[in-house]
């Protein structure tokens, strides 16, 4: 008998499930992907009912796939939705879903709540008997805002479900272009050779939003910038583009050199932050042509010392990477909506042509707003006169490169493997800690040296400082 399946949802009223999770589902359901009896429920304390349920999420739906939306599809999808009403701290309001889950035998928990919740929910499901063999829990990031408050819900996790079952997302591995950096540098032959600190002049990658924190003013005063995006999206993307070749695509394999990567990358203590790291937090400006409120204003100014942007100069210490700066950004509120890592090759050893010319090669692998990869190298210029030289472009827009295929959310993906039990795109326990690690030395440096955020105008590119960082080593930011 074929397996009765359910991806149950916590947090289904909450930002992420609304922006993320049901648009995913609506297009999985839509390509046909969700397997036939799939059951999807959701969990929160809101008063409704099913029907109420279903149509808060049509409009979330709708919302998102706009022309896209199609009644067909949304019944199909509706016919699986289920809600129950409950505070997941309190274990009687689990008995509904106890009783929604009879007979079903795989089941993924997505855990879409504040990582307060997590080992919480994770015992509560133990109790009530639905912490089976063929149930996961999924989490999403942050887990913890330390390592000691990380170790916490990991062993709850551990204990309840045990460490095979829990998927810990970064949507980030979700995305096409994450992954393809994967194929960028293991399936072509032109790279690889390159890939090291004698060819390689630094490394930059940058996370940038426009938009400021507004309505998740709350979470985001507790966490920071640090915690929010560097603890996790940008050291996934620094392994992935600092790991020795894996052996296979084996889920570990992979996973065991990111964690190289991560031991690898030296501490930023005390004695380091002032130099390596810049704090910023944005003040009143004008982003994309509106004038906005500064970070403190937006909740009617409380007084706050939450970062909202961070730059940082990372090192790898290792055979392949030694020497090598990567530097680290992300932001709120600032010039431009970009995710993108820049690969920055030496100059030539010895100019034949005029210096002032020459630009040394750069690889950018766009992610945000569109997925392009773009290798920028010296060409000679058309002109009469005796060799000039142009810098140009060769680029791979993946957009248009696959313009018939619909830009799929990350989510789509993930949710896909993790009903499938495939651990692949998923965070192991170990790179998590490892981060978390290497991310409290820098919060304790803050603390130590009393290094406050400084300001920054809304629509900039962050603090002045920022422009030090790189500055001091002969480099600067692209932007
Ligand atoms: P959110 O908008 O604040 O939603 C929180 C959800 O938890 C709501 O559905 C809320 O519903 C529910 N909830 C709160 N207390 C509860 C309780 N005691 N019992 C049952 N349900 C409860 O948060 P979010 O932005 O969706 O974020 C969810 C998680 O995803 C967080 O861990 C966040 O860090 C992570 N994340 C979010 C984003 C994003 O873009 N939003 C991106 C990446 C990761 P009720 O009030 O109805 O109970």
């Amino acid at each position: 008998m074929a397996d009765k399946k359910a991806i149950v949802i916590f947090g289904a009223t909450g930002d992420l499930a609304q922006k993320m999770i049901y648009p995913s589902l609506y297009f999985l359901e839509s390509e046909g992907h969700l397997p036939p009896d799939l059951m999807i429920a959701g969990f929160a304390r809101t008063h409704a009912d099913d029907q109420g349920f279903i149509a808060q999420t049509r409009k979330d739906v709708m919302d998102n796939a706009g022309t896209l939306f199609s009644e067909d599809v949304w019944s199909r999808l509706a016919a699986r939705m289920h809600y129950c009403e409950g505070d997941v701290t309190v274990p009687k309001t689990y008995a509904p879903l106890v009783k929604l889950l009879e007979g079903v035998t795989v089941c993924v928990y997505y855990l879409s709540t504040s990582p307060n919740f997590f080992a919480t929910i994770a015992c509560q499901l133990k109790e009530a008997g639905l912490a089976h063999g063929g149930a996961r829990i999924a989490v999403e990031k942050p887990i913890g805002r330390d390592l000691v408050s990380c170790r916490e819900i990991e062993s709850a996790l551990d204990e309840t479900f045990g460490d095979d079952r829990v998927y810990r997302i970064d949507h980030y591995l979700g995305k096409e272009t994450v992954q393809n950096l994967i194929a960028l540098r293991f399936a072509n032959t032109l790279f690889e050779p390159l890939w090291n600190r004698a060819s390689v002049d630094h490394v930059q990658i940058t996370v940038a939003e426009t938009i400021g924190v507004e309505r998740r003013w709350s979470y985001y005063d507790s966490y920071g910038a640090l915690r929010d995006i560097v603890q996790n999206h940008l050291l996934q993307l620094l392994c992935l583009i600092a790991m020795e070749p894996p052996s296979d695509l084996d889920p570990d394999s992979v996973r065991n050199e990111k964690v190289k990567v991560l031991r690898s990358l030296r501490p930023i203590g005390a004695g380091d932050v002032e130099r390596q790291t810049v704090r910023g937090q944005y003040r009143k400006g004008v982003s994309e042509g509106v004038a906005v409120p500064g970070y403190t204003e937006e909740t009617g100014g409380s007084a706050s010392d939450t970062e909202t942007f961070v730059a940082l100069a990372a090192h790898i210490d290792n055979w392949r990477w030694s020497g090598v700066p990567f530097y680290l950004r992300t932001g709120k509120r600032l010039a431009a909506r970009t995710t993108e890592v820049v690969v920055q090759f030496r100059e030539v050893p010895h100019y034949i042509f005029p210096r002032s010319d020459m630009i040394a090669n750069r690889l950018t692998i766009r992610l945000q707003p569109e997925e392009e990869i773009s290798l920028q190298i010296m060409n000679k210029a058309p002109t009469l006169e005796a060799m000039r030289l142009k810098p140009l472009a060769l680029d791979l827009n993946l957009s248009d490169a696959f313009k018939k295929q619909r830009r799929r959310i990350a989510y789509e993906r993930l949710l896909t493997e993790a009903l499938k039990g495939n651990s692949f795109l998923f965070v192991r326990r170990d790179e998590v800690e490892m981060a978390w690690k290497w991310i409290d030395d820098i919060i304790d440096g803050w603390k130590e040296k009393d290094m406050k955020p400084l300001p920054y105008s809304a629509g900039s590119w962050g603090p002045s400082s920022a422009f030090a960082l790189t500055e001091r080593n002969g480099h600067s930011w692209y932007e």
